[in-house]
């Protein structure tokens, strides 16, 4: 089965992985508590959350890939407490953008409250000159159906090309006009730009061993062998073009934007590009990384910019996925980043091969970055108000 979407592959041939190889080991939380509704109410000095508040606490993960109209991913969101942003992408392993979409129109249709979804659009025909136009009606016609925001994905700048055959990258002027369009919609854009800092490391360099173990299988995706490819540099600097050129628009970098390697790099993103925020998605043990070794300054940066983090995670529904092994997994996978962020206990994390203590993060500031950011950000407050 494979569980997460595998956001480490550089190119477009990149595979699935499973749940084992890319998340931490902590065992399920089984949860009996009803799954409720409930938003902290306490004091700023209030105990941090404990896991008996899993359930209750709502919660909002804004970053999963729902690839089929099953419903057992909206079973375990309603089960787990948690609302979903599933954001269709161009990627060549996923089904089809039409698949996609129609999978979103089908549980959104299903639970309009908890299911939320992203739209995209394909580079095919970029350059020719009905493409902006196809383009931008996609997108109006994807929003007038619901979507919530725009996604592009890191196929710009690492393997879509233009007709002299140079990679495209998000500061390129013909997506210009689309940035402008999707901010005229009033919707953000969440981009997925490079990758990991550790796949331009040598192997030895790297900081996670689940990195370390797929690049050393994957040479075609590791940059580090690849000088031709743009550096992992050249990717932030085409992005951080974009975003400046672009003040307005309500900008989401996925995966931290690719500075999960150092919460200090990130702080600078924030801090230079008000329009900016990011989600958490599948970077969660290079974060933890860091807060094995300083944890007073991991904390004080999800503190520092707590209205600037969305909780995500990169799960991802496969057509064929077996309900219950999608289940198990994926509630696993919820449960450790809530042992992680909300509460002080320790956890074995394999792929650091360390005890990783909770942050024990503010009950209020967990309450922000798994909730009320992504409402903020994606505009449903009145879907919130009417619950
Ligand atoms: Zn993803």
């Amino acid at each position: 089965m494979t569980l997460i979407h595998r956001t480490l592959a550089a190119c477009v041939a990149a595979g699935l992985l499973g749940l084992t190889g890319c998340a931490p080991s902590a065992p399920p939380q089984a949860s009996t508590a009803p799954a409720e509704t409930a938003t902290s109410t306490a004091a700023p000095d209030a105990a941090p959350y404990a896991m008996d508040d899993y359930a209750k606490v709502r919660k909002f993960d804004a970053h999963v890939h729902a690839n089929g109209p099953d419903p057992v991913f909206l079973q375990l969101a309603q089960a787990d407490n948690f609302e979903l942003l599933s954001i269709n992408v161009d990627y060549p392993d996923f089904p089809t953008l039409d698949l996609q979409h129609t999978a979103a129109l089908k549980l959104a249709k299903d639970d309009p409250q908890r299911f939320h979804w992203a739209a995209t659009f394909s580079m095919k025909g970029f350059g020719t000159p009905d493409w902006l136009a196809r383009t931008n009606k996609r997108l109006d016609d994807e929003v007038a159906e619901g979507a919530k925001a725009v996604k592009v994905w890191k196929n710009i700048g690492m393997v879509e090309k233009n007709a002299k055959g140079e990679l495209i990258k998000l500061d390129d002027p013909g997506l210009s006009p689309v940035a402008e369009h999707i901010q005229a919609l009033g919707i953000p854009l969440i981009a997925h730009q490079a990758e990991p800092y550790n796949c331009w490391l040598p192997l030895d360099k790297m900081t996670t061993d689940n990195d370390r173990e797929y690049f050393s299988k994957h040479p075609d995706y590791y940059m580090y062998l690849h000088p031709e490819m743009p550096t992992h540099e050249d990717l932030m600097a085409a992005r951080d073009r974009f975003v400046a050129a672009h003040p307005q628009l309500k900008f989401v970098g996925a995966h931290m934007a690719s500075l999960e390697y150092d919460v200090d790099v990130l702080a600078k993103f924030l801090d230079t590009y008000p329009n900016a925020t990011v989600d958490l998605a599948a970077r969660m043990s290079q974060v933890q990384y860091q807060s094995l070794r300083d944890p007073a300054k991991v904390r004080d940066f999800f503190v520092r910019y707590q209205d600037r983090l969305m909780y995500g995670t990169d799960l991802t529904q496969a057509p064929d996925a077996d309900p219950a092994a999608f289940k198990a997994e994926a509630h696993a996978y919820w449960a450790s980043d809530w042992k992680y962020l909300a509460t002080a206990e320790s956890q074995r994390i394999d792929m650091l091969k360390a005890d990783v203590p909770g942050l024990a993060l503010p009950r209020a500031v967990i309450d922000k970055i798994y909730y009320t950011n992504a409402v903020r950000e994606f505009d449903l407050k009145n879907q919130a108000a009417a619950k």
